[in-house]
């Protein structure tokens, strides 16, 4: 594996470099989508339809009966590693990733993906953010949409529309003050948003754990309650969780973000009637 530790500035550069050389060995095997989109109020949310190959070529054959599941992350493959993330941590690409140059930042040694974020998961996240300004994302939880139980937070390249770090940045009030904790009209699922004050201050991991507690806090979390978390360098959205899926779509962090992920026409058909946001709606916990 490679150990080099990264540093800010050779995340993206050794993002592409790395893309590069994992497609030339076969190491990433990025996943075909149709993009569509749907509009709401002032911003358009994303909807990728899977192709029918790719639904095939997602499907892998049962661990046998009682064989712990493999977990990829104890020792990720060579060729879709970044480096590390000191202390803690390793940056990877998603092998099978939707969105291009999908990150994930993995913890070395084993954490579960439901326990909760630390001081050094914080760390390790701003360090990424500041290499690049995107969108970050953690599914905790399997009703949450996690598909692996090492834990593993992600970052994308901003998503848009319009250079925004997701679409549904745009349906987001004024950020609040850090220590303040603020519900979106505009949002009608459960959730709560923090404002991170500004960018690039010392103690950066530091503010968004403040951040994180005090959300989950106010939200009632119990400890192994599921719940999908979104950073960016600004503000941080957190949304209990009550079911994985509604209308078949399974709903994870991105989908809060306004970009989802449907298996068939079908389901994209289904989701337009319904309207996304009310999809979210279902899948969300309750305030309380
Ligand atoms: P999630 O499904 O949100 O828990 O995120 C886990 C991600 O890990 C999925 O998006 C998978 O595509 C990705 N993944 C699965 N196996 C590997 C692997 N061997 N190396 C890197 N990423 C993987």
């Amino acid at each position: 594996m490679n150990a080099t530790p990264l540093m800010p500035a050779a995340l993206w550069p050794r993002t592409l470099a790395v893309t590069r050389h994992a497609l030339e060995t076969g190491a990433l095997q990025p996943i075909t989508t149709e993009a569509r989109t749907l509009p709401i109020a002032n911003t358009t949310f994303q909807v990728r339809v899977l192709g029918r190959v790719a639904l095939k070529e997602r499907k892998r054959p049962a661990p046998p009966v009682g064989a712990e599941p493999f977990n990829p992350f104890a020792n990720p493959e060579p060729d879709l590693v970044l480096g590390t993330v000191p202390p803690a941590h390793v940056c990877l690409l998603n092998k099978f990733n939707v969105v291009e140059h999908h990150l994930l930042l993995v913890t070395r040694a084993f954490e579960s993906q439901d326990a909760l974020l630390t001081h050094a998961d914080f760390d390790a996240l701003s360090m990424c953010l500041e290499g690049l300004d995107g969108l970050a994302f953690y599914n905790a939880g399997e009703t949450a949409g996690a598909s692996q139980r090492h834990k593993h937070l992600q970052l994308v390249p901003p998503l848009g529309p319009d250079g925004l770090r997701a679409p549904v940045e745009a349906l987001l009030p004024p950020l609040p003050g850090p220590g303040r904790v603020i519900a979106a009209e505009s949002l009608p699922f459960a959730h709560l948003l923090a404002g991170l004050g500004p960018w690039g201050a010392p103690g950066q991991g530091e503010r968004m754990l403040a951040a994180y507690r005090l959300l989950r806090e106010a939200l009632g979390l119990g400890e192994h309650a599921p719940y999908n978390l979104l950073v960016t360098r600004d503000w941080m959205l957190l949304v209990p969780r009550s079911r994985a899926e509604h209308l078949g779509v399974n709903v994870n962090a991105l989908g809060f973000a306004g970009s989802l992920l449907v298996r068939t026409p079908e389901q994209f058909d289904a989701v337009a009637e319904l309207g996304p946001l009310e999809l979210l709606r279902q899948v969300a916990g309750v305030t309380p």
